[in-house]
């Protein structure tokens, strides 16, 4: 698999390095040259396959020789190895749930798939590397859980300290070993920036290994273009035309991938970009213009996001498709018609959280009815529990994932908005 890098067509990498490098020059973003294309035919065929074969299948296809099929095989059953129920809320509209792995969010798959590959990389190259990393959330507790005890590879992650929930801390901040986490005094965008500019360092970089893992890395986007095949193959049976899916977007990773799935061959009539009120893609596709507002904190935290950094990416599919933006349906959904969704999902016998809520209130908009409709549901409702407690006035059960957390404490290190500070943590680590 070759890549460009889309802020200068020469710079050319492999798949194998532009997963070590993250982003290349001028923190321009790695896009396919070529993507496989799957006909009518092909894809009844994967269609029929189990998640993990069919997964390997595509993966590979995407992928190319770089990585042995065997090799393939065992990173993505290790990445993988968790339920994706679709599950029917009304007569059309279905919600995919991806929040089944250990973090409890659709993160897993990225994650997961980025650092089997990363440590495969590693493993040849015996190198020590430090992943570094912001997170409003899911992304932390998905990395940190998937580089866990292993050698060689140290993990930080800085989140915002205020806007993540308690749960969310449990899930990822007391694990200890090779993962460091530090509480920011400062929004996820403050985050962003303070591992932009650790990967601009000359020092850090060298001395480190920086390797970033958020969702502009290219082996996070194309593992999660499997659960997209996914649940075309669970529709079978509700019949296969015009199906749309809502996508709940921050940083537009999930519907990168998506697009993806329908670049390659998969029948999606349509997708659905549903953000908060942090609206920037929504206003641009409205009118044109790109102008990233100050971020508004929201109940769907994880999307608490005003500068997207994969919208690039997926300019460049409208555009290798010759497909037309004014098609992309979209929608900003505020707190208050978040909660009503959630009441309403909860009126159908459904407890969501918000970011669901948010995509499943645009597909009632835009859906008709001889459409099916599936919002993603990228979270579990136990990561917002006490938010959704004051919504739906029910307690949530604890999944079992959580029940051996539930007496750890939370260590993370506290830091102001400041870069030396990290740097010099970071030196010394
Ligand atoms: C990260 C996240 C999102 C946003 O996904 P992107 O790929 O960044 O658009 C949505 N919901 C939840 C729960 C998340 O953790």
């Amino acid at each position: 698999m070759e890549l460009y890098n889309l802020k200068n067509k020469l710079e050319k990498v492999s798949f194998l390095e532009a997963t070590k490098l993250g982003l290349g020059n001028k923190q321009g973003l790695f896009f396919p040259l070529k993507l496989p294309y799957f006909n009518k035919k092909e894809i009844i065929n994967l269609l029929s396959m189990d998640f993990i074969s069919r997964s390997v299948f595509i993966l590979d296809k995407i992928i190319g020789n770089e990585i042995p099929y065997s090799k393939l095989f065992s990173i993505v059953k290790k990445s993988f190895y968790f339920p994706i129920p679709l599950v029917k809320v009304t007569k059309n509209i279905f919600c995919l749930e991806l929040f089944h792995g250990p973090t409890l969010s659709f993160k897993d798959f990225g994650a997961r798939f980025m650092s089997n590959i990363i440590s495969y990389i590693n493993k040849t190259e015996n190198k020590n590397i430090t992943i570094l990393t912001a997170t409003s959330g899911d992304t932390g507790a998905a990395v940190a859980h998937s580089f866990y005890g292993i050698n060689n590879i140290k993990v930080v992650i800085l989140y915002p300290k205020k806007n993540i929930s308690y749960i969310q801390k449990k899930i990822f901040c007391n694990l200890g070993k090779n993962i460091t986490t530090i509480a920011v005094n400062g929004n996820f965008d403050m985050c962003q920036k303070l591992v932009k500019k650790s990967f601009d360092d000359f020092l850090l970089k060298k001395k480190l290994n920086l390797n970033s893992a958020n969702s502009i890395n290219i082996s996070r986007l194309i593992a999660q273009v499997c659960y997209y095949f996914e649940a075309f193959a669970k529709f079978k049976k509700y019949g296969y035309n015009n199906l749309i899916v809502s996508v709940p977007s921050g940083n537009f990773g999930n519907l990168t991938a998506g697009l993806i799935s329908k670049s390659i061959g998969l029948n999606i009539k349509n997708f659905i970009v549903a953000t908060n009120s942090n609206d920037t893609v929504p206003r641009f596709l409205n009118s044109n213009i790109w102008l990233p507002k100050k971020t508004i904190n929201t109940l769907s935290n994880a999307m608490d996001i005003n500068n997207p950094s994969n919208w690039p990416r997926i300019i460049e599919l409208f555009k290798i498709n010759n497909w037309d933006l004014n098609n992309l349906y979209y929608g900003s959904v505020s707190d208050n018609l978040t909660k009503k969704s959630l009441i309403e999902l909860y009126n159908l016998n459904y407890i969501s959280e918000p970011h669901a809520a948010v995509a499943y209130n645009v597909l009632k908009k835009f859906i008709k009815n001889t459409d099916f409709g599936i919002f993603l549901g990228t979270a579990h409702p136990i990561k917002f529990k006490e938010s959704l407690k004051l919504i739906i006035k029910n307690d949530i059960l604890i999944p079992n994932i959580l029940k051996n957390t539930n007496n750890l404490s939370i260590s993370s290190y506290n830091m102001d908005y400041d870069f030396n500070l990290l740097k010099n943590f970071l030196l010394t680590l």
